[in-house]
């Protein structure tokens, strides 16, 4: 697939040429590129946390030392219609030039005049960042007149925003009109997808999926999809009692979706039809109360007395979850254990996220994804002990599910 500057890819019954940033030469080009600079800031607002910056330098980096120029955009925060300094974008600016050795050059509005002179202006090795896209509701609403003027100046484009790549906005997907045949995937994103369709398309088996959190109304979807691909399915979090109460269990006052209980057992037969392997908790460790300061007790999971909830899987749950986990040669982790938040309640996923890096150092490759799920890896220091730490949530969850990313297709020219 990577050879060429034009990829040949076959999608909708057409065929379809798509470049690859891994043998496109930007020299002498202006290149638009979509980034995440959707970063924490401190009460100072500097930034906390540069990591999604980081990401973004593979990109950056291959721009200038071919030749190019780089024009980056992106939303920061959540400005409601119109500009608030406390989600400039000029806060990055620091962080961003330090990062990547480079003086940025900062646009105040995204589009207009200004903009448009400082694009007409750059010179091979510039980095021009402009202001919060979201400043603009165009951007959202996915305005085609908003993209337009986005792209105006520029001569490729490229999406490097795995994150927002489920939505189709002027950025991320609106704006890849305007560029037909120079249109393509950061580093970043590529990588994402590389390493999805790795778990989807080309797992080593056993193949185990881990599925946590709190509502099993939101992990549906994905489960559907999964049960065809994996050897076991381990499920924990608020939403196994879901499913042990669907079987007959009792599970005091933890948490259970009433109107799910028909669907948790269609979850179930459709697993063993397919041979499917699932996992529930054994035992539960359980609170008198959602909180830091709450008693505890340990119970097996379908017995679990009134006015109790589980908030954790028990000492027998993480044994076996942790023996199938390190037998595994394919891993996909999306949602914590139990309520890892507080300290008392996060042994379950702190022992599940171990057993990842162990089985990943005996050689399985394993992916974590979901907001949750990557702040546990994180909390236990083990990031670079996975095969790959998913930066899109929202994103990775719906190319799990089988959907269509809007951001996706637009590049690959199926929009
Ligand atoms: P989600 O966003 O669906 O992945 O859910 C993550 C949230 O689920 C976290 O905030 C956890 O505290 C919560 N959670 C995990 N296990 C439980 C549980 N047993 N009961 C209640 N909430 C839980």
């Amino acid at each position: 697939m990577n050879s060429g500057i034009h990829m040949a890819c076959q999608g909708n019954n057409k065929i379809f040429s798509m470049r690859n940033i891994n043998n496109y030469s930007f020299d002498g080009k202006k290149a638009i590129v979509r980034v995440d600079f959707n970063v924490p800031l401190n009460d100072d607002l500097q930034v906390s946390d540069n990591n999604r910056i980081k990401g973004a330098l593979p990109t950056i980096n291959k721009i200038m030392e071919d030749g190019g120029s780089a024009v980056l955009m992106s939303h920061l925060g959540r400005p409601k219609g119109g500009p608030e300094d406390k989600f400039s974008l000029r806060h990055v600016v620091p962080e961003l030039e330090k990062l990547s050795g480079r003086k940025v050059l900062f646009a105040d509005d995204c589009i207009g005049d200004e903009a448009l002179e400082i694009k007409k202006r750059l010179k091979p090795g510039d980095i021009l960042l402009l202001e919060n896209l979201r400043f603009h509701d165009e951007e959202k609403n996915g305005d085609e007149a908003f993209a337009g003027k986005l792209a105006e100046g520029c001569d490729v484009y490229v999406n490097d925003a795995f994150g927002t790549a489920h939505r189709a906005h002027a950025s991320t997907t609106i704006i890849a009109r305007f560029f037909p045949d120079e249109k393509l995937f950061g580093f970043l994103i590529n990588s994402e997808l590389e390493s999805m369709d790795k778990v989807i398309h080309d797992s080593a088996s056993p193949f185990t999926a881990i599925m946590g959190g709190a509502k099993v109304s939101d992990k549906i979807q994905i489960i559907d999809n999964l049960l065809g691909r994996v050897d076991n399915l381990i499920i924990g979090g608020g939403m196994a009692y879901t499913f042990i109460k669907a079987r007959g269990g009792r599970i005091g006052n933890s948490l259970c979706e009433e109107d799910k209980l028909d669907m948790a057992l269609k979850i179930l037969e459709s697993a063993e039809e397919k041979n499917v392997k699932i996992y529930l908790p054994s035992d539960s460790v359980n609170g008198d109360k959602f909180d830091a300061d709450a008693k505890t007790n340990v119970t097996a999971s379908d017995a679990v007395e009134d006015g109790w909830m589980g908030l954790d899987i028990g000492e027998d749950t993480i044994r076996e979850y942790s023996s199938v986990i390190e037998s595994s040669k394919t891993l996909l982790w999306n949602g914590p254990m139990g309520v890892f938040e507080i300290e008392k309640f996060s042994k379950g996923t702190s022992a599940v996220a171990k057993a990842i890096a162990e089985a990943t150092a005996k050689g399985a490759f394993s992916l974590i994804g979901g907001g949750d799920s990557v702040a546990a890896i994180n909390k236990n220091k083990l990031a670079d002990k996975v095969s790959y730490v998913s930066t899109g949530g929202g994103a990775m969850l719906e190319y799990m599910e089988g959907k269509v990313l809007p951001g996706i297709a637009a590049i690959r020219g199926d929009e």
